[in-house]
């Protein structure tokens, strides 16, 4: 095998407000892999400040280069070493997964599913973004529109009450039968708070609620997790944890009723994988979401998504990022009513 990286930035149509500032581009690394005949892409997309190996740039280059010679010249991917460097695991193991995987139509089967095949699509959930009030409420209308029956809500960014008023007027509307709410608070409460704005919201029907805390606060979310009246999903509470056994371990002693597993900072598909089965044995529920990947690495969740949770899949998952970028790599990725196909269809 040969190989080759592609160094790439790209643009936010508007810029997009995360829990770590406002991006308005994002850079990524693809890895093309050839065996002379056949070629395979990956994408390599850390997060800045968020990423457990999000490396300044030449440094994360150089040990991504390093990670692919090392595939190169034995052929296998060598999880121990690429634990700790989950972009980097999850951009080789999709360039892996497309050089060797069979071809329909010009397009890449990464895993043989109805999804992959153009035949289903997945439910995604509609994501407003943090902004002021009118512009959530504007963002979340269109959402409906396009039907979406599944929002998930950036809150945290903007004055409580207005965000309670917020998900009381979406309640006042449509009922939890017709829309599905998720809430992603990304640590934004104090911990001394926590526990009485999530009683106040889970008056509104609430599927459930991302990250109410900041990370690395064990005991502290463990706490929420026990007393909370509105179900609590992990999310940056995963990056950095990366070893199995840990893993187990955490959502042992945290007990929170989900996980979201984003392939770029929870361990590639590997390490999504090793979270699903601890999650499993606890009972703990899961979803996959992108993180604000090129087409290249939404299409590689997608399918992940489609093997380990499908076919058939009914819970909504955290696909819908497709459209953020004016330059992104094109993709026959298609969302139709609350839909992401793989659209097969010329
Ligand atoms: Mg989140």
């Amino acid at each position: 095998m040969f190989f080759c990286l592609e160094k790439k930035t790209l643009h936010f149509k508007q810029p997009a407000g995360t829990s770590r500032g406002v991006y308005t581009e994002r850079k990524i690394w693809l890895i093309c892999l050839s065996d002379g005949e056949r070629e395979g892409v990956g994408e390599c997309a850390p997060l800045p400040d968020l990423s457990c190996d999000a490396l300044p740039d030449e440094t994360y280059e150089a040990k991504l280069r390093q990670f692919c010679e090392a595939f190169c010249q034995t052929g296998e991917i060598d999880y121990d070493a690429m634990r700790d460097y989950p972009s980097m695991l999850f951009g080789l193991e999709t360039a892996v997964l497309d050089v060797t995987c069979k071809k329909e139509d010009g397009r890449s089967l990464l895993f043989d599913t109805p999804f992959s095949r153009g035949e289903e699509g997945i439910p995604i959930n509609g994501l407003v973004w943090m902004g002021r009030y009118d512009e959530m409420l504007q963002r979340l209308e269109e959402k409906l529109e396009k039907g979406f029956r599944c929002v998930k809500l950036k809150i945290g960014a903007i004055d409580f009450e207005q965000e309670l008023d917020l998900v009381k007027r979406i309640r006042d509307r449509f009922s939890f039968h017709e829309v599905e709410l998720r809430l992603d608070a990304n640590g934004a409460f104090a911990y001394e708070e926590a526990l009485y704005k999530l009683e106040l919201l889970s008056q509104y029907a609430i599927h459930s609620i991302e990250q109410p805390i900041k990370q690395g606060q064990w005991a502290y979310m463990a706490e929420l997790c026990r007393e909370s009246p509105l179900p609590i999903a992990l999310d940056e509470e995963l990056i950095g944890v990366n070893d199995p056994e840990m893993k187990g371990h955490m959502l042992n002693i945290i007990k929170p009723r989900y996980i979201i597993l984003k392939p770029s900072l929870h361990g590639g598909m590997q390490g999504c994988r090793e979270w699903i089965e601890a999650a499993k044995a606890q009972g703990i529920g899961s979803w996959i979401t992108s993180a604000l990947e090129s087409n290249i690495g939404l299409n590689a969740i997608a399918q992940f998504a489609s093997d380990v949770y499908g076919p058939h899949i009914t819970m909504p998952q955290g696909l819908g990022t497709g459209q953020l970028f004016t330059d992104n790599i094109p993709m026959p990725l298609e969302i139709r009513g609350d839909k992401l196909f793989l659209d097969i269809r010329t």
